[in-house]
């Protein structure tokens, strides 16, 4: 094909092509061979090329036989156009979407019509029994051979779950692989105008699960710490178990949080108050699900950041 054919004069230039895409070192000879033989590169009779212009591996141990493949992918915070390309790209090749409660409609519009949908309305903190349906459909899907496309919000491996899917794929020999996704609190903070770090008010952020089990909130101590952003999952239902720990140790009560729901949305709603009135703030917004909790110093920025003019021109207002 006329596109994958590139005319270079220069041997060394050939040279170094070619031992990028073919991975292999070439003797001189070879190299003037292919020159002589084409006066050019073709990339497809150097083998098969991929977009990064490595050779592809495994070609040869493709069996006639279709192999199914789950694809573990991140749909990010509600927004479509949030979705990563590599996670659109795998939308529109999928034969199968799993998909759950988090993944918003707008991407789901984005799905191929042929392509198979399944709804498995995963909550958050259900008992396994319901994670080992999903599981048995992941892989009963590959096993018929499908591409499957397990769609999750926010990032698959950031409380989502994903590594036990994949545990559970490993354990069936079913392939698998993972495109990240933009997760809730990156999402959410960014379009609240929230910078998650901040020279000189935050050097780091811990995303934290809210939703309790056992011995979950015992270690405080260990996330309470000066320079640091806390976001939490799941976190509106236990905001007084999260304020009390907070504050038993050593937060102080006029450290400034932010309740973000719905984020990434035309119905983002963003409330900002004080450590002391969380508790309080979040029985007020009972039901706005889903919702993180942000705290720290940072949170302070959003009334500066987010100046009248800029909000009036926001993308999620
Ligand atoms: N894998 C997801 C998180 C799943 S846990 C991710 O990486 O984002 C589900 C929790 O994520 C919700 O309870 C909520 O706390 C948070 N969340 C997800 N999407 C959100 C959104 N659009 N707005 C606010 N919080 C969100």
């Amino acid at each position: 094909m006329r596109a994958n054919k590139l005319n270079l004069k220069k041997t060394t230039s050939i040279e170094t092509i070619i031992k990028d895409v073919s991975n292999k070192e070439l003797t001189n000879e070879e190299t003037r061979n292919i020159e002589a033989r084409n006066g050019y590169i073709d990339y497809q009779s150097l083998n098969n090329v991929d977009k990064w212009g490595n050779r592809k591996v495994g070609d040869k141990k493709r069996s006639n036989k279709k192999a199914g493949k789950v694809l573990l992918v991140g749909a990010g915070p509600n927004d479509p156009d949030l979705l990563t390309v590599k996670a659109y790209k795998a939308i529109q090749q999928a034969e199968v979407v799993v998909f759950d409660r988090l993944v918003g409609q707008g991407i789901l519009n984005l799905i191929p019509e042929h392509c198979e949908q399944i709804y498995v309305g995963k909550r958050c903190g259900q008992p396994s029994l319901k994670q080992d349906e999903i599981n048995h459909i992941l892989i009963e899907q590959a096993k018929l051979g499908k591409q499957v496309v397990r769609l999750k919000g926010g990032d698959p491996f950031i409380f989502g779950r994903g590594g036990e899917e994949a545990f559970a794929l490993i354990a069936q020999q079913v392939s698998y692989d993972v495109i990240p996704g933009i997760t809730a609190a990156i999402g959410c903070a960014a379009s609240s105008k929230i910078p998650l770090t901040h020279r000189g008010l935050s050097r780091s952020v811990t995303l934290v699960t809210g939703h309790v089990m056992a011995g979950a909130f015992d270690s405080w101590s260990g996330l309470v710490s000066t320079g640091q952003t806390l976001v939490f999952y799941m976190g509106l239902e236990q905001a007084e178990k999260i304020q009390a720990g907070l504050l038993n140790s050593g937060l102080s009560k006029q450290t400034p949080i932010a309740i973000i729901g719905n984020g990434c949305s035309k119905n983002q709603q963003v409330h900002v108050n004080k450590l002391s009135e969380l508790c309080c703030l979040s029985n007020q917004l009972k039901g706005l699900t889903p919702a993180l909790i942000v705290v720290g110093e940072v949170v302070s920025l959003r009334e500066k950041l987010n100046v009248e003019w800029v909000e009036e021109l926001s993308l999620y207002q």
